[in-house]
């Protein structure tokens, strides 16, 4: 792993969420992506290094909206930039953790991306995620 990548933050509401982080932050929200595929609406905020992903559900059936049922809003994930996600994925498989899929997948942001089951994580959702070439 190379470094925290970005922190994931579960929103009911991007349209009120994105002005929070933007006075929060005092920096615009420089992208918004919609993942189909994961029945998300994402939105990014970079301070520096350091990047924060806002997540709202596109749907009430959506991973971030049974999460914010459960949970209330809040953080969701860590991710970590790794070099060689499919090299990582059979290294913490080898180490006993569990894969929430087992090929990379394609995320927001232009990365490929793989969930581990935060019941191995110490309640934490860790992201891995590798640039796509
Ligand atoms: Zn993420």
């Amino acid at each position: 792993m190379l470094k925290v990548e970005h922190i994931g933050i579960a929103v009911k509401e991007l349209s009120t969420a994105v002005p929070l982080f933007e006075k929060l932050l005092n920096s615009p929200c420089y992208k918004t992506e919609t993942v189909e595929s994961e029945k998300v609406n994402t939105a990014f905020f970079r301070k520096s290094e350091t990047k924060i992903e806002l997540l709202e559900s596109t749907s009430a059936e959506g991973v971030i909206a049974r999460f914010i049922d459960k949970k209330g809003e809040g953080l969701h994930h860590i991710a970590f930039e790794v070099q060689d996600i499919k090299a990582e994925m059979k290294r913490l498989q080898s180490e006993g953790f569990v894969l929430l899929n087992e090929e990379p997948k394609k995320g927001a942001d232009n990365k490929l991306v793989c969930f581990l089951h935060p019941k191995g994580t110490n309640g934490v959702l860790i992201e891995l995620c590798q640039e796509r070439s």
